[in-house]
């Protein structure tokens, strides 16, 4: 069974099937994934995830967690009936948009086509994926949320917090200024996940070997975090699969203790918490960057389903090479995607 998942994980992903894990009904009917952009905007990513649940006869879930300061929804898709719970996370900064079009791949997959292989892995876990967590962003390209009277720490005055500071488990939720963070705290407080990722996107860095860094992920920092064996498992399975199944070139990622970011604050929580982080590539190579995440969404899934996720190494994290320096000739305007 497991030999046979990961068989059929490497076929869906290396035979150039994006859509749809190859042989199923309806991939003989010719029904793809509906394409977003690679920046969707909220309204796309509203259809796309309206298609996706239809198609899948339900087995796609489609919910609103709370709304931004504009009023727009933070929408969650959940698929699967399992008891083991996950949690995915994307485009919390929004101008860092790649995790988003490769969740809406990941959630057709998963739930459109029903093959054994689907629902081996449905039977086994539910995911919850909260889809562009920051769409006043989004619609801006801006990093923090739209919030012109923030102030304090990690806010830009005038414009608004950075999401993904405000996860703080130490504050009490309704002390919380950010509804996007207040959302997803409470999403995991209803569902306690075993395993939350979250998607970003950073700069472009070179390694001394001179290969370029195409994404970097990390584990909790924060010294309260506890025991992070197993998100060091998780970061180990996914440099596996994103390195030999998507071809990325994966770095450690040089992130801080802060209790606040989402990486740290679920990890605190009890959660197997990981950063992932793309890199800001040239437009080419958009496409690779999306495979690249939508291999990690999928291979999570499937190693907390198969429970290959707990059979990983947790000491080959350490052997996860340290992100190197910034590309020379990278503007200021790509160092902002950081983190
Ligand atoms: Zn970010």
């Amino acid at each position: 069974m497991r030999k046979k998942l990961a068989t059929i994980l490497s076929a869906a992903l290396l035979g150039g099937a994006l859509w749809s894990v190859p042989g199923t009904a309806q991939a003989a009917a010719g029904e793809r994934a509906p394409l977003v952009s690679a920046r969707p905007s909220p309204a796309e990513v509203q259809r796309a995830l309206t298609k996706i649940a239809r198609a899948s006869d339900g087995r796609v879930r489609l919910g609103v967690i709370g709304r931004s300061n504009e009023g727009r929804a933070l929408r969650l898709a959940s698929v699967g009936h399992g008891p083991t719970r996950l949690l995915f996370v994307t485009q919390q900064h929004g101008d860092e948009p790649l995790g988003t079009p490769a969740a809406i791949r990941a959630l057709w997959t998963l739930g459109v086509p029903d093959t054994p292989w689907q629902r081996a892995l449905l039977k086994r876990v539910t995911l919850d994926v909260v889809v562009q967590a920051n769409p006043d962003g989004a619609v801006r390209e801006q990093r923090y949320n739209h919030d012109p009277s923030a102030s304090g720490d990690y806010s830009e005055s005038g414009v608004g917090y950075d999401i993904n500071r405000f996860h703080n488990p130490l504050t009490p939720i309704e002390e919380n200024p950010v509804p996007e963070s207040r959302a997803v705290l409470r999403l995991w407080h209803a569902s306690h996940p075993k395993v939350v990722v979250d998607y970003h996107m950073q700069g472009r860095y070179l390694q001394p070997d001179g290969r370029e860094t195409t994404a970097s992920i990390l584990w909790p920092t924060s010294p309260l975090a506890g025991d992070v064996t197993k998100s060091r498992q998780v970061a180990v399975r996914n440099y596996d699969a994103m390195t030999k199944l998507a071809g990325a070139n994966v770095t450690r990622y040089p992130g801080g203790e802060y209790e606040g970011i989402a990486r740290n604050a679920y990890g605190i929580l009890g959660s197997a918490s990981l950063l992932v982080e793309l890199s800001d590539l040239p437009y080419d190579q958009i496409e690779f960057q999306i495979r690249t995440a939508y291999t990690s969404m999928l291979a999570t899934v499937q190693g907390a389903a198969d429970g290959s996720l707990w059979r990983a190494d947790p000491a080959r994290a350490d052997a996860i090479p340290a992100r190197g320096p910034a590309l020379p000739g990278v503007t200021a305007e790509s160092l902002d995607a950081a983190a």
